[in-house]
This record gives structure tokens, C-alpha cells and sequence, in this order.
């Protein structure tokens, strides 16, 4: 696979800091039962990097000590890990808000059939990637079978209170097909509502709009095409000074499977480390009693993905 790593990372992108810490985002490893064109993780069925107890139980170490407000699980496949359900519960436990950044199919995986149950009586945030309501959309981007094992998944969430109860919080994830930024979240939204609702009586209660990422299988896609300047141009002349207050780096760290610390989750398949101290890899067990605010950022020119039009985060478009 092509890498655009060397590319981002010379960037005119302006300096940033980061704010008070709020969300730990945890990649519990690169397997998943899918292998997507968009994903910037490289994941897929035969990765084999899984986060050890050792390293789940620093994590909660880490939270224990500061006053995080969200862990927001990532992956690969999160639910593969076999330490989900024990670092679920034990966050859980501490009142914190957890999310699940599900790919939907896994509920539907054998071996992983109780997880929707186990993910409601936590009543953990799903927020869930489904990169369109029609079906040839969905399988372009993820695969054969997917769109109708997501919408099965989606009816069996609905059934557990997902997206009705207000414990049970559903959000739907949308990427875009191409080279295009993704279209305003509000009017999109209310399509997915409307169709999925109108074909499958499904409901929901937020779509997040993401950008495509130039890195990891995305960017290779595009300089095996001879696409990334074209994409690049794109991000760059869409750039919002506006969003530059909002990039989700601010507020959140993200962790990778064997503990080292980023500013966001493009920055850990970057491999450009969380900056203290001037190291080059910071472990988070370097930094548990360490206060980040005011931190500088690690940016590159992949940062212009999350301040493009209406900007981009995990938790989709910016608001200014
Ligand atoms: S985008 Fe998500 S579901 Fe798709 S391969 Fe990557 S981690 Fe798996
Ligand atoms: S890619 Fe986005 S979230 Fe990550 S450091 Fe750059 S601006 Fe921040």
C-alpha cells in the first residue's frame, strides 16, 4: 500500500494548543471483521494487534486520576478485544459516558451475538458507521452483505431501546464516496431519518458526518490513483478558520493498543506522538499524574480534513 505519511508531514497548518482533556479515545486494536476503502486504520480480518489487561488496566488507572468525561472505544473491531465487556463495566462504573464505535456487522458475527444485549444493559453510546441509507452505497464502501447485516444490526438495537430510550443513544456514522467533503450534516440527517424510518422503521438519534482522512488505505487509494493533490486542493481551499477552535484534538488524547499517547486517532496511524517534552513517543504511563492543557498539537497537512467546510470530528461536523 502506497503511504502519504512523508507527504503531511511539512505543513504551513497553524500552530494549535490543546484545552482541558475531556475524551480518551482507545483503539483496542486493528482487527475487524470488515475491510472498508475509506478506513484509516488499515484494519481488517487478519490484523492481529489487540490492547493487552496490562495496558486496559492503565487506562483506567488514567481515568481514575483525571476528570474524563467520555472513553470512546475504536478500533478495528472494538468488540473483538476480549478485554471489552471488563474495561465497559469498569468505565461504566465511574458514571463516565462510554462509546462504542461499532461497525454494526460484528453484532451480527457469530461468537459476538450477546454484545448488543451487554451493550444496552451498560447503556453504552453506539455510534455506528453507516456510510449510507441504499444499499449499493453501503456495499461500494464496506463490502457484500453489509448493508443488510448493519440494517439487522440497527432493528436489534432499536428493539433493546436504542435510539428511543434516553440511556440508550444511537449515532449513525456517514463518509463520503470519493474525493467529496461530506454534504451539511442537518439536511443529511434528516434524509437518513426519513429513509431509514420509511424502509426499515428504524430510528436513530444523531448522523455524525465525517471526512475522509488522506491517510492510512484512503490515502493510498489516492496516490495509486493519482488523486491526492486533487483531494489535498480540496481540504486545503475548504479550509474554515472558524473549526480551528473545535478540532476534536483539543479535548481528547488517543491512546493506541500498547498504550503510546496521540492528539487524535490520524495521528497515532501517523505515528506522530502526543508532544511532551520533545519525545518522540510518549507512553501513557509517562504522563499519569501529567496536566496536558495548553499542550502544543502534532499537525499535520491531514489537519486540513478536520477544517474543511463545516469541519469534522468523531463526533462529526464542527459547530462554530
Ligand atoms: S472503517 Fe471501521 S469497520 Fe471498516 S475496516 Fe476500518 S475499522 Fe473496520
Ligand atoms: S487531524 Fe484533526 S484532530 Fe488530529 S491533530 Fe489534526 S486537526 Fe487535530
Amino acid at each position: 500500500m502506497l503511504d502519504t505519511r512523508p507527504l503531511l508531514l511539512q505543513t504551513d497548518f497553524p500552530a494549535i494548543n490543546r484545552t482541558v482533556l475531556e475524551t480518551l479515545q482507545v483503539n483496542l486494536g486493528y482487527k475487524c471483521n470488515l475491510s472498508c476503502t475509506h478506513c484509516h486504520v488499515n484494519a481488517g480480518p487478519t490484523r492481529i494487534e489487540q490492547m493487552d489487561r496490562q495496558t486496559v488496566d492503565l487506562v483506567l488507572e488514567y481515568i481514575h486520576k483525571h476528570p474524563i468525561k467520555t472513553l470512546d472505544l475504536t478500533g478495528g473491531a472494538p468488540e473483538i478485544n476480549v478485554n471489552f465487556k471488563y474495561l465497559v463495566q469498569e468505565a461504566r462504573s465511574t458514571g463516565m459516558e462510554v462509546i462504542d464505535r461499532c461497525n454494526l456487522t460484528i453484532l451480527e458475527e457469530p461468537g459476538y451475538e450477546d454484545i448488543a444485549v451487554f451493550l444496552a444493559g451498560q447503556g453504552v453510546t453506539v455510534t455506528a458507521s453507516l456510510p449510507c441509507y441504499m444499499e449499493q452505497n453501503v456495499e461500494k464502501q464496506r463490502g457484500k452483505n453489509v448493508y443488510w447485516e448493519s440494517i439487522s444490526a440497527l432493528k436489534r438495537l432499536n428493539a433493546l431501546g436504542y435510539g428511543s430510550d434516553q440511556d440508550k443513544k444511537l449515532n449513525l456514522v456517514f463518509n463520503p464516496e470519493g474525493l467529496n467533503l461530506p454534504p451539511a450534516q442537518s439536511g443529511l440527517e434528516e434524509d437518513y431519518r426519513r429513509e431509514l424510518e420509511a424502509d426499515h422503521g428504524i430510528v436513530f438519534n444523531r448522523l455524525f458526518t465525517i471526512t475522509n482522512m488522506p491517510i492510512s488505505r484512503f490515502g493510498g487509494m489516492l496516490l495509486a490513483k493519482g488523486l491526492y493533490q486533487e483531494y489535498m486542493t480540496i481540504l486545503r481551499d475548504g479550509f474554515c478558520k472558524e473549526n480551528l477552535d473545535n478540532v476534536m484534538c483539543r479535548n481528547l488524547m488517543s491512546i493506541d493498543y500498547l498504550g503510546y499517547t496521540y492528539d487524535c486517532d490520524f495521528n497515532q496511524m501517523l505515528k506522530m506522538s502526543l508532544f511532551v517534552n520533545g519525545k518522540s513517543k510518549t507512553h501513557l504511563s509517562e504522563i499519569l499524574e501529567m496536566d496536558l492543557t495548553g499542550n502544543p498539537i502534532a499537525v499535520g497537512e491531514h489537519c486540513f480534513g478536520c477544517t474543511a467546510g463545516q469541519g469534522s470530528s468523531c463526533g462529526g461536523a464542527l459547530e462554530n
